[in-house]
């Protein structure tokens, strides 16, 4: 039994996980948090939550956390604790140093996507005005890059159509490439409610995930896809669509540039993107293929929900549009139940896009090149902008290695736990002469880091996160921020110490700047989303209430596009040495790479990642559940215990990685999306054999 004492007040605010963002009241004694109460009014979660939401808060006042700066000159020295103005004035020194010394390209910065939408846009604020670049980019770069290109090429706007209340208007329900269940718990439940309703599921999916089979819900199809395959199973989902005479050509006519969609058409009808002439390398029976192509286009409203197994492949763009395609050509866009839907990891992935933390855009994704749009930042901020695209991150890290760039601002991320090609990362790292972290705790990133700075949780800030559905929800302050200063008031001081006039007093007022300078926020303030409790962009005059659908009369781009979407095989093969396919994903208890989850006492339950495989593969190799296994790739390898279970193909394996002994990063390859840099996270070639253990 746990006492819990009698609160006292509470305050309602955001929780700091996942992309549902769900809404809390967060139950106070004091200055001390005694409960998370999931809000009955949270317009996201009508009352439920998961476990991490609920009691995974813990790590907020963890031993770990790291309360004043500290400085060291070099990263094999010892950390010196140092005030904050010391540590503001050193960063600015060095940053201006390297700038005279290097250029002013050789310096940069990294937004987090678990930081609130006011402090990103200071973060690229911070590297456009005061650096003088657009060398800023942030951790959506290793999930959702892909979203935003391939939804801004078809549809005009790189997010996703619908609000999580359409989906109690879908018929048939397609999930490729998430697992809802662990990774977006309350839509799991919400969409299990529609299942139970009589709705219909396929599941695209190399591993029988929970909603294949679980309690009194069954997809109608599961097509087990091999990793690596994504578009040729959506091209060929288009070719039974177009040559069985699906497609919706009233819908496509009106809304569609139909010169576009009959090149496409002709291009989907060639044979080779048959179900049977794609079975030999997708995996996937021809006959679930078709079966899966006229449910979809004929079981009324379709709705389309997918995670990381879309985006972190080397065709992760080509398969965003892949699936916009299917969106359109069944004209299930633009109305409750349908649509096009990212499942966001992290809760604050759309908003740290939305806010520019890209290097080719400016908030509001406009073009840094576009004139119009940088007079109107440069006559705010009262400086000339760079209207060349900076460096994305693995891009900094190349220059970096290469000699060129030599000074990183990292807000709330952990690059050398979460970036791909470990080594690689750690040699761009140790290459520069100042690494700014700002952290809660001394992450991996940190041991190469020369300056770091302490960061706040979610409970010791005013601002906003905007979750999946571009639902902007307030983040309340409900304790003074342990360490002193909320991250927004560190990057501000850090701005004013490299002579930058800023003088905020408070998040609202960025939110208001944010409002003045982009017109999908232009009505968003913090009274307005007090009083409507929540809000989804475009708010602006004309959407005053918000936008819970997209392109309800037309697409945001004007027509909508159809793009010839050409599968490609990943150049990670398999052969004699790494016969097996390893992917990986999330457990319902543990969030990305554990920092916070792994400091909290209430949650106990994930102790290790496991590498689940196939009792045949397994019997092969000896191999018996629980046994130790060495995963090597040829990019490295790991030891980890065995899960023997046929969840997975024969031929595939995969794990979590929420703890950083898996070392997930150091198996995984280089490749990655052709036109984002998204890391090809979810196909590596591997072989498994027994171990001793670590
Ligand atoms: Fe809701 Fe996601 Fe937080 Fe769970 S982790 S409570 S589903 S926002």
């Amino acid at each position: 039994v746990i006492e819990i004492g009698q609160p006292e007040h509470s305050v309602v605010t955001t929780c700091a996980y996942c992309g549902v963002g769900c809404s809390f009241k967060a139950e106070m004694r004091g200055e001390e948090l005694v409960r998370m109460v999931p809000w009955k009014d949270g317009q996201a979660n009508r009352g439920h939550s998961c476990v991490k939401g609920r009691f995974a808060y813990g790590y907020s006042s963890h031993k770990d956390r790291i309360l004043n700066p500290m400085v060291r000159e070099k990263v094999t020295d010892p950390w010196r604790e140092v005030t904050w103005e010391e540590a503001y004035a050193h960063v600015a020194n060095e940053f201006r140093r390297i700038q005279y010394q290097y250029g002013r390209d050789s310096v940069g910065g990294i937004t987090s996507s678990r930081c609130t939408n006011e402090e990103t846009y200071l973060v690229q604020k911070l590297v456009r005005a005061g650096f003088g670049n657009n060398n800023v980019d942030t951790c959506a770069r290793v999930c959702h890059s892909p979203t935003g290109y391939g939804l801004n090429q078809t549809f005009g706007t790189s997010a996703g159509t619908q609000d999580f209340d359409s989906v109690e208007h879908t018929d048939v329900a397609v999930i490729i490439g998430a697992n809802p269940t662990d990774g977006h718990p309350v839509f799991a439940s919400r969409l299990k409610k529609r299942l139970r309703q009589g709705a219909k599921l396929i599941v695209i999916d190399p591993r029988r995930i929970d909603l294949v089979r679980s309690a009194h819900v069954e997809a109608s199809y599961h097509l087990p896809i091999k990793p690596g395959t994504n578009v040729a199973i959506l091209t060929s989902l288009a070719h039974v669509i177009v040559t069985e005479g699906l497609a919706n050509e009233a819908f496509i006519r009106e809304r569609c540039d139909w010169s576009e969609y009959e090149d496409w058409a002709a291009f989907v009808a060639e044979p080779y993107h048959s179900p049977e002439a794609t079975e030999a390398y997708t995996g996937v029976p021809a006959e679930l293929v078709r079966g899966a192509a006229r449910l979809y286009a004929t079981g009324g409203n379709g709705a389309i929900y997918y995670g990381l197994g879309v985006t972190e492949h080397s065709q992760g763009s080509t398969t965003v549009m892949a699936i916009a395609n299917l969106a359109m050509v069944t004209g299930n866009i633009g109305r409750p139940g349908v649509g096009v839907n990212p499942l966001r990891g992290q809760n604050n992935v759309q908003g740290s896009c939305d806010m520019g933390s890209f290097p080719h855009e400016l908030p509001g994704y406009r073009h840094i090149s576009d004139d119009a749009t940088r007079e109107i930042f440069e006559k705010l901020w009262g400086v000339t902008l760079n209207n060349e695209p900076g460096l994305r991150i693995p891009n900094m890290l190349d220059a970096a290695v290469e000699g060129t760039f030599k000074g990183l601002y990292i807000q709330g991320e952990d690059i050398l736990q979460s970036d791909p090609d470990t080594k690689h990362v750690a040699a761009g790292l140790a290459a520069m002469e100042c690494v700014v972290v700002q952290d809660l705790f001394l992450n991996e990133t940190a041991n190469y880091a020369h300056v770091f700075l302490p960061g706040s949780t979610f409970l010791e800030k005013d601002g906003t996160f905007t979750n999946a559905e571009r639902r902007i929800n307030r983040v309340r302050k409900v304790m003074r921020p342990k360490n002193g200063y909320a991250d927004w008031e560190v990057t501000q001081k850090l701005a004013q110490a490299m002579g930058l006039d800023w003088n905020y007093s408070h998040p609202s007022e960025i939110m208001d700047e944010i409002a003045a300078t982009t017109p999908t926020f232009a009505l968003v303030s913090y009274d307005y989303l007090d009083k409507m409790g929540s809000v989804q962009w475009p708010c602006n005059e004309k959407a005053p209430l918000g936008s819970p659908i997209m392109h309800v009369d037309g697409f945001v781009r004007g027509k909508g596009k159809f793009i010839r979407t050409e599968f490609v095989a990943t150049d990670e093969k398999t052969g004699p040495r790494f016969p097996l396919l390893l992917t990986t994903g999330r457990i319902l208890s543990q969030y990305n790479v554990g920092a916070q989850t792994r400091r909290t006492d209430n949650v106990v339950w994930h102790a290790e990642d496991r590498l689940e495989i196939h009792p045949h593969d397994a019997e092969q190799r000896g191999i018996r559940d629980g046994d130790w296994v060495r995963l090597a790739s040829r990019s490295g390898e790991t030891t980890l215990r065995a899960l023997i279970t046929d969840r997975v193909a024969p031929g595939v394996v995969y794990t979590t990685f929420h703890h950083p002994t898996t070392q997930a990063n150091v198996i995984t390859t280089d490749f990655s999306d052709w036109a984002t840099n998204c890391p090809e996270y979810k196909v590596t070639a591997v072989q498994v054999s027994p171990s001793n253990g670590p």
